[in-house]
């Protein structure tokens, strides 16, 4: 590490500006908000910091820079556009000891000024050492918009609470307990909604009561697979929970978003193997929250579209226990938007179903009903039923030339498209070996998907074919 890290509290220390033209006047501005004792100096200083030290008295010294000066100031900071007298200025910092950043001169420098979020009193800082200053920006706007401005009322909150949580709460691990489930539940709402006096309310409750922190389950869905597709929400009940109760779907790099220290129990479904019954996952999340455990139910997709969401939380309602639920992007939109297709489109597409055709043994899809032109339908779990659907969706009357995609893998670096027909898709599918998952769509609106890296009839990749024979030839 070549930096330490640390916030220095500035108020009443004095601080030494060494130049008097526009990067001076940028760090002056940034250190009066941290209430440093500021001094500028510089033979020529120009007008607005003139103002500035007229209103907010600041001290000004009219001279040139020399050595010795830097012994009365605990931090120096070089700020003229002249190589020369920024170096002199850093080397007598060096000699005397004293903290010195020498603007845009990292050589120069002992102390470097990071990118900040401000939230006060919550600072966020970020910085590569230099290496990137556009990495660094990228890096604080991405925590800007995860960390809003209202997180400040968070920080403030709780800062106004914790003598009194731990006065009343007894142990170390038991605060920490109960401010996890103070900042990822219904109080932290009530302030971040601006409504202080119900919150004030709420914590005085929770604290006399302190009911030992509840267990809570929450149904979260991960998305179709690229990890930047999870929301914001997400992400923080992620980051938050004690268990990760996962599926098969959910990309690994989401799963190292987690704690860590959080348990990981995988559940996965995969068609035709053995596998976890619903059952027994109902029954598991009951046991945990039971147990007072904070669990996130990371689902892939949408946890309740072909989800099974719906059951779960059912099974937590009949038990008592408390959950929520956080939606997710659906491999439907998620797909579409891979492919550049748009699932309803004016004058081309005024519908979209989400559909299935698996599901108990006498399960039968309305085909008439899905069958209707000028509509789009999406099959999940489409794999194994392609054959079946292609069949039932002409014979109900859906014209063979129909336009048709599988996307296989959607939204991650492994995606694969294969565009036919409902009648040549099947076999496409085949040829091409595409495994589950794989979402099928069917409309007019296959047509307007971007032709890039998609499989289709007329153009296949000769490598795709081969690698078919080849398979075939292995006799898989
Ligand atoms: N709740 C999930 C769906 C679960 S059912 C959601 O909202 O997306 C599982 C089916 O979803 C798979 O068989 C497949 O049809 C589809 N699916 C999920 N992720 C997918 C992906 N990345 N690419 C293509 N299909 C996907």
């Amino acid at each position: 590490m070549d930096y330490f890290p640390f916030f220095a509290r500035l108020h009443g220390i004095r601080c030494l500006v060494v130049g008097g033209g526009e990067v001076a006047a940028r760090k002056v501005k940034r250190l009066l908000q941290a209430g440093a004792d500021i001094t500028i100096l510089a033979p020529e200083i120009h007008a607005d910091l003139v103002q500035l030290a007229a209103d907010r008295a600041l001290n000004l010294r009219h001279e040139r820079f020399s050595p010795e000066c830097v012994t009365e100031y605990q931090l120096i900071i070089a700020a003229t556009s002249d190589f020369g007298v920024n170096r002199e200025v850093a080397e007598a910092a060096r000699d005397a000891q004293r903290f010195c950043n020498v603007v845009d001169d990292r050589e120069l420098s002992t102390v470097i000024v990071p990118a900040v979020i401000d939230r006060s009193p919550l600072l966020i800082a970020v910085t590569t050492g230099g290496n990137s200053p556009v990495l660094a920006t990228r890096i604080r706007q991405e925590l800007e918009a995860l960390y809003p401005p209202a997180i400040a009322r968070l920080a403030a909150f709780t800062g106004e609470w914790r003598a009194a949580v731990q006065e009343k709460i007894e142990g170390t691990a038991e605060r920490r307990r109960f401010w996890q489930s103070t900042l990822d539940g219904h109080i932290a709402d009530l302030v971040i909604a601006g409504r202080h006096a119900d919150a004030c309310a709420a914590m005085e409750s929770a604290i006399d009561s302190h009911a030992p922190v509840h267990g809570e389950a929450w149904i979260v869905g991960a998305g179709p697979g690229d990890p930047e597709l999870l929301t914001l929400k997400a992400a923080r009940l992620l980051g938050a929970a004690e268990v990760v109760v996962h599926d098969r779907l959910v990309a690994p790099a989401i799963l190292e978003m987690a704690r860590r220290d959080a348990q990981f129990i995988s559940v996965g479904k995969q068609a035709g193997k053995p596998s976890i019954q619903q059952q027994e996952i109902n029954d598991l999340l009951v046991q945990l929250v039971r147990a007072g455990k904070r669990v996130c139910r990371l689902k892939g997709g949408d946890p309740f579209i072909f989800g099974r969401g719906g059951e779960e939380i059912e099974a937590l309602e009949a038990a008592g226990l408390p959950w929520q639920v956080v939606p997710g992007i659906t491999a439907a939109s998620g797909c579409a938007a891979a492919a550049g297709l748009p699932l309803t489109h004016r004058n081309i597409s005024r519908a979209v179903i989400l559909a299935t055709a698996q599901g108990a043994d006498d399960y039968q899809p309305d085909w008439n009903g899905l069958a209707r032109a000028g509509q789009t339908v999406v099959f999940y779990m489409a794999v194994s039923q392609l054959p079946v659907i292609s069949r039932e969706l002409m014979r109900a009357g859906r014209a063979a030339t129909c336009p048709a995609m599988l996307i296989e893998n959607g939204s991650t670096a492994q995606e694969r498209r294969i565009r036919g027909t409902l009648q040549t898709l099947p076999q496409m599918a085949i040829s091409a070996g595409v495994i589950s998952p794989a979402l099928l769509i069917i409309g007019e609106v296959v047509d307007l998907a971007s032709s890039q890296e998609s499989i289709q009839e007329a153009a296949a990749p000769a490598s795709l074919w081969s690698r078919a024979a080849a398979r075939r030839a292995d006799g898989q």
